[in-house]
């Protein structure tokens, strides 16, 4: 039997339970968990909304962000090993629809998500396909390996645009859209604003990277422009907030011709002026998830020209005090929150 955090009942919260250790099959591998990260989905499920009500099956052990260790392989996996240190692509691809065979798996039409389809890794082990995993460099910290899923994120949305020399508009400041930011500073993107409500993720957005951050509540993004001098607009948006006036935001403020990378989950039937898309003739494009693997193998090279996210990680908390680290995450006053299972 080993710990798990489980989404067991219909309501709001989450519960540390006794549960079996997985059984793996010929392909999979068993990993012990060393530390997790408590991604947004995680609060949709702890606060059982109609999404995670729409898609967990219930009891499950959640949670998709970790780095561990391979204690077990399955007879036919080759080319791992016992003892390395992994963490692992959490969308599970059925290897053999049309997108699959095209060798496109991030457009897989099968697939399943670790810690909210099947069981994840809030806990001190979980069981991946072994094609899921990624081994990782010494030189990746433990702490940044276990956000390796949402820093993919960034990196998927950030560079689906050329950034170098372009002014960027990042809406939404969550820990994807700061590490965004990050990423637009490293590839030589000249102006990043950023906006959100919140001032605690403003003040860190601008530490690891906007050059102006933006708070919705209090400044006007149109006279921030003016006097930064961005008189056009801007020419590659970022849509990570997710929320409708974000997204309207950002559509008003994009330059004729403009890219537009959109990650934040919208709600249904989400109204835009279609004028700002059709006589801007701006491109969108749809964002979910990594590039497998190419992703993941660019988010190692981006650490090793020394892109820092440090700052990013705000909490540290041993699993047993996971109702605070919810509890902190839920208050958005932090960054990433990471849980130790060792
Ligand atoms: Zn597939």
């Amino acid at each position: 039997m080993m710990k798990a955090l489980v989404k067991k009942n219909p309501t709001e919260g989450i519960w540390l339970e006794e549960v079996p250790i997985p059984q793996i099959n010929s392909n999979e591998v068993l990993i012990k968990i060393r530390k997790t990260s408590i991604c947004g989905t995680d609060v949709h499920i702890y606060k059982w909304d109609a999404w995670a009500q729409k898609n967990v099956p219930l009891p499950l052990v959640i949670g998709h962000e970790f780095v561990g260790e391979i204690v077990e392989i399955g007879s036919n996996v080759q080319n791992l090993k016992v003892g390395q240190r992994v963490s692992a692509e959490g969308h599970i691809t059925c290897g053999h629809c049309k997108a699959c065979k095209m060798g496109k798996k991030h457009l897989c039409f099968n697939v399943r998500g670790f810690g909210y389809h099947l069981p994840g890794c809030f806990a001190e082990y979980a069981k991946l396909p072994a094609e899921n995993i990624f081994i990782l460099p010494e030189s990746v910290s433990d702490d940044l390996a276990a956000i390796f899923d949402p820093f993919g994120n960034a990196v998927h949305t950030a560079l689906t645009y050329n950034l170098t020399g372009e002014d960027v508009l990042i809406t939404g400041a969550g820990p994807i859209g700061i590490m965004a930011a990050a990423i637009a500073q490293k590839a030589g993107a000249r102006h990043i604003f950023i906006t959100d409500i919140n001032p605690f993720r403003l003040e860190l957005a601008k530490k690891m990277g906007a050059t102006c951050a933006v708070n919705m509540t209090e400044e006007s993004l149109t006279a921030k422009m003016q006097e930064k001098g961005i008189l056009d607009g801007f020419t590659v948006g970022m849509e990570m907030s997710g929320n409708p006036a974000g997204l309207n935001t950002l559509l008003q403020s994009m330059q004729y011709g403009g890219n537009v990378a959109l990650l934040g989950i919208l709600p249904p039937h989400t109204q835009i002026d279609w004028d700002l898309v059709i006589f801007r003739m701006l491109t969108l494009k749809g964002i979910y998830g990594r590039e497998i693997f190419s992703t993941w193998f660019k988010m190692t090279s981006l650490l090793d020209v020394g892109l820092n996210l440090e700052p990013l990680i705000t909490h540290h908390f041993p699993m047993q005090e996971y109702q605070e680290a919810f509890a902190t995450m839920i208050s958005t006053h932090s960054g990433k929150i990471i849980l130790n299972w060792e």
